[in-house]
């Protein structure tokens, strides 16, 4: 041992990831395969706590241990690449006399050249002076004077003196406020610790008459597409990592029409350069981009790092090495986070790209879109039909909007959270979406939209709206498409023969449910209905039999409804091709199907050939102080029983004209007494008898309720003697347990984040301690009372990972999420299981 905290990186020292990071205990397993690493030490994490706290090392005996002529770099070893660290600093041990030696052995130019670098990065990183001041046009002597000047005295000639400033200088680096913060962001720990590796330099500038040097860097696969494929550059006569400065008069590794290629000048660096890659593969078994210095044509590799990669890249490289036998399918899946395979799926900002932000909101449904601003859903619908890209802004939306959501490439709203009706719609479309907008004020009248910082932008403006990161762009942004490949299949493949819980999707269109199809899922775990009559001739007639004076009115418009209803039935059931499909009776109050601006109601009395007047008074009628909490859901399936009827009688025709017959499921919305399902149930009882007598077909179907209200859940075990299965609405639910409107949350949710009240937006990530609550104690009451009760959750928890984990360890038969999540929960639920 050199000094105490130090151990050099052979391959018998006991170097570890907890007390000397991933870079030294890397570098060691270089060693151990054969590769040319130069001497090492690692300097473990509690010895440099001790250095930021003041306690000298020894650096002479650290100086001994390389030779009084050597150099040496200090780079960061952490505990995870991605946590950062300080930067690392090269040629350490460079001074007058080294200099001079080194003019001597490599000529003047080598050697400037490698002082100039030291004196730069030193007067910067570790004496923070001005870099103005040290820029590469200044000599060796106007920086050593200006050093002298800033400091009051001259710049150190001991090397040992050197590197303990360099060691101190990056311990409290790594213990500032802003470090902290910033690695804490990326999921380190509070405590997380620093180690650092002092390396001796092999010299990437030296004298062209003793053969080839410089320096490179090298990786066998993209790190945009993880297809296979040498990538670097190499650079003669440099040092670290300037071979990837832009511009610089570098090689590519392999034969380019762009210019000369290290393939033809130098294939036998590339030769072994190949080879050890392949080692790094096969025995590390990760692609790693490896740092490479060629000294006088002797290659030395100082460093490998796991190559840096898109989610869509991660995915192609998980699978390869698994195909190539490297790692074992669950690795590869675990290797994969669920969430990365939303990346692959939608349109996302290229990370490269210089957007200005205008505004940020709550990340509702991702994927980024750009288009022209539009404020209503009408003009949304005229700009499609011009085949123009458009941007939906409205303060919320409502079920008036579905169409106009339908024909834009994204939506934003000022109000709002991840359940409001915005994100649930966007959501199952796959549409880009924001809410919440901070600070946005939108005038929908004069069709403008004013900024948090004073400006406005109009209709026809264009921006860009990222749904994934919840930023808005003036203008238009680089996007980069998605492209799942084979390889997402595959790892799907091996993830779903993992899993034990299943995955649905909530699906309220033809369209949504071949998505929800291509996505693998198993089923429809939510139809809801209310979607489908939103077309402009199904709003037409569902309004007259809003409007329906007595039972024979509201039977004939109804009857109206029924083929439509039969047919999107018959047309989800043949998509799902045998598969369960779930499908929820109307759920919302009957005011959402009406229109509440002057036109609208114009337009509606125009159609219906009424009076402005009953149009307004029925208006009125409807109208509730608080709707969510109103006549909706199986209070209106109650009192208005011809609506179920015919939903029901549409679902059992369907059924029974579809091939392959399907056993279709009924959901009941909204309830909170036994006696609710009681009566519905007999209602549709009856309907299937009919259906079944007429049609002299028998079927089978399953009866279910939404457990939404935390009074269902209290008594679910009653409930669930009449329900064969409960899927658990955890919007609502979520909704009436904090008493926290889904519509309203996303004004102060933020705050209250930030703030620490909440944890997490609990409409995103399940309140395990509060709603958990009522879901353990609802699917435990329900199981004591039916043991065979079917147990689900349905609402945007389903497509959560760590809401999945819950469900899966509650156990719950299944989730069912929107159709773009699918992949996700299917990944989610095989790391839980592997
Ligand atoms: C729920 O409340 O969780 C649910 C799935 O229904 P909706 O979002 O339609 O209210
Ligand atoms: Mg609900």
């Amino acid at each position: 041992m050199i000094t105490p905290g130090v151990l050099p990186v052979t391959p018998t020292s006991n170097i570890r990831i907890s007390s000397h990071g991933v870079r030294a205990k890397c570098l060691q397993r270089l060693v151990r395969l054969g590769l040319p690493v130069p001497d090492t030490l690692a300097i473990d994490m509690h010895t440099i706590l001790g250095i930021s706290e003041g306690q000298p090392i020894d650096t002479d005996a650290v100086i001994a241990h390389f030779g009084e002529d050597a150099l040496v770099s200090v780079r960061p070893s952490s505990g995870a690449p991605e946590w950062g660290g300080p930067t690392s600093i090269l040629n350490i041990g460079m001074t007058s006399a080294r200099h001079a030696k080194l003019s001597h052995e490599l000529g003047p130019k080598a050697a400037d050249a490698l002082y100039t670098r030291f004196l730069q990065s030193y007067a910067v990183q570790v004496a923070r002076l001005d870099p103005d001041l040290f820029g590469p046009d200044r000599t060796i002597d106007e920086m050593r004077a200006a050093y002298d000047d800033a400091m009051g005295e001259p710049f150190p000639e001991d090397p040992a003196v050197q590197l303990a400033a360099v060691l101190s200088s990056m311990s409290l680096a790594w213990n500032g406020v802003t470090a902290r913060l910033l690695r804490q962001a990326r999921g380190a720990p509070e405590d997380a610790g620093l180690a650092l590796v002092v390396q001796r330099m092999v010299l990437g500038v030296g004298n062209p008459h003793r053969g080839e040097s410089g320096s490179g860097v090298i990786q066998f696969v993209s790190s945009e597409t993880g297809v296979p494929q040498i990538t670097g550059r190499y650079m003669r006569q440099s040092q670290g990592r300037e071979a990837l400065i832009p511009d610089a008069d570098a090689l590519y590794l392999i034969s380019d029409p762009r210019g000369p290629s290290m393939e033809e000048e130098n294939p036998d660096i590339l030769d072994q350069l190949k080879h050890y890659g392949q080692l790094c593969r096969t025995r590390l078994r990760e692609e790693m981009q490896i740092e490479f210095t060629v000294s006088h044509g002797e290659l030395h590799t100082l460093d490998a790092l796991r190559v840096v990669r898109t989610s869509r890249a991660a995915l192609r490289i998980a699978v390869d090495l698994a195909t190539d036998g490297v790692i074992p399918e669950a690795e590869a899946v675990l290797r994969v986070p669920p969430k990365a395979l939303l990346d692959v799926l939608h349109r996302q900002v290229d990370p490269q790209a210089r957007g200005e932000v205008v505004v940020t909101g709550i990340p509702a449904s991702p994927g980024a879109a750009t288009g022209r601003i539009v404020f209503s859903a009408r003009a949304a619908q005229s700009a499609k039909a011009r085949e123009e890209s458009v941007i939906l802004i409205r303060r919320e939306t409502t079920s008036g909007d579905v169409l106009g959501m339908h024909a834009s490439a994204a939506i934003l709203t000022e109000r709002g959270g991840v359940t409001s009706h915005a994100a649930v719609i966007a959501r199952g479309l796959g549409l880009p979406c924001v809410v919440g907008a901070a600070g946005v004020t939108i005038d929908s009248r004069a069709r403008r939209i004013r900024l948090p910082d004073g400006r406005e932008l109009g209709e026809g403006d264009e921006i860009t709206v990222d749904g994934s990161t919840g930023r808005v762009f003036a203008g238009a942004v680089p996007l980069v498409q998605p492209e799942p490949d084979a390889s997402f299949r595959t790892i799907l493949a091996w993830a779903d023969e993992r899993r034990d819980i299943g995955v649905r999707a909530n699906c309220d269109t033809p369209a949504e449910a071949a998505v929800a199809a291509g996505f693998e899922a198993e089923g429809i775990g939510l139809c809801r209905t209310e979607h489908m009559f939103f077309d402009k001739a199904r709003l037409t007639v569902m309004r007259e039999m809003i409007f329906a004076d007595d039972p024979a009115d509201r039977a004939a418009a109804l009857k109206q409804l029924l083929p439509v209803q039969r047919s999107d039935f018959l047309e989800i059931f043949r998509i799902m091709a045998g598969k369960p499909v779930t499908i929820r009776l109307l759920d919302p109050p009957l005011h959402e199907f009406l229109p509440h601006d002057r036109q609208g109601k114009l337009d509606l009395a125009a159609s219906l050939d009424l009076p402005m007047a009953r149009v307004e008074a029925r208006i009125e009628a409807l109208s509730e102080v608080n709707p969510m909490l109103g006549l909706r859901g199986v209070r209106l399936g109650i009192l208005v029983p011809e609506i179920y009827e015919m939903q029901a009688r549409a679902i059992f025709e369907a059924a029974i004209g579809s091939a392959p017959r399907v056993t279709p499921e009924v959901m009941i919305p909204l309830v909170s007494s036994r006696r609710e399902v009681e009566i519905v149930k007999a209602r549709i009882e009856a309907v299937a008898a009919q259906v079944r007598t007429e049609s002299g077909i028998e079927f089978d179907y399953r009866l279910g309720v939404m457990v939404e209200t935390p009074r269902a859940a209290l008594r679910a075990d009653e409930i669930a003697e009449y329900a064969s299965f409960l899927s658990f609405g955890t919007n609502d639910l979520t909704q009436m347990t904090y008493g926290l409107s889904r519509d309203d949350a996303g004004r102060f949710m933020s705050a209250y984040v930030a703030e620490g009240v909440f944890p997490e937006d609990p409409f995103l990530q399940l309140d395990v301690d509060g709603v958990g609550e009522l879901l353990t104690m609802g699917a435990n009451r329900a199981r004591a009372a039916r043991r065979d009760v079917t147990l689900s959750i349905c609402g945007e928890h389903g497509g959560d990972p760590d809401s999945i984990a819950f469900c899966r360890h509650a156990g719950f038969d299944y989730v069912s999420c929107s159709p773009f999540r699918v992949p996700v929960a299917r990944m989610a639920a095989a790391h839980l299981a592997i």
